[in-house]
């Protein structure tokens, strides 16, 4: 991806101002040039270039995360899972509409797989099938 194309820059922006220049997983605000674009959904794993799939991550959480997918590296990180969910529910929900769905539901089910206990206590065993793992 280059950084020099303008359409990909314009992107950057607007989710960049969306998430209000905070990190989506620290909860810092940061300059724009200390901020990158995390996939909720990773690549490999099929998630797309989508503004609903995309998050404003700071440089040191996106290199904690890496290529991890979101409901994993939240599932193992309670703080980051907080701060994360405190943004979903302060952003601009306009542009937030269609990853947070699907990402608040695997990180419940994630948060129940690892802590025994289902958070919102509507997890429905069958309902939906479990997160597949992330391991090659
Ligand atoms: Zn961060």
């Amino acid at each position: 991806m280059s950084r020099s194309d303008s359409a990909t820059v314009a992107r950057r922006e607007r989710i960049f101002r969306r998430d209000r220049y905070r990190c989506s997983y620290c909860g810092e605000q940061y300059l724009a040039a200390e901020l990158t674009l995390d996939h909720v959904e990773p690549r490999q794993r099929g998630g797309d270039q989508s503004e609903g799939n995309l998050v404003t991550c700071c440089r040191a959480c996106n290199a904690v995360k890496g290529g991890e997918a979101a409901w994993s590296y939240l599932a193992r990180n309670a703080e980051a899972r907080v701060r994360f969910l405190e943004a979903a529910a302060s952003c601009d929900t306009r542009h937030a509409r269609p990853v947070w769905p699907r990402l608040l539901r695997a990180i419940e089910q994630a948060g129940a797989l690892g802590s025994g206990r289902a958070a919102s206590g509507r997890l429905r065993p069958g309902a939906e099938s479990p997160p597949r793992r992330a391991d090659k």
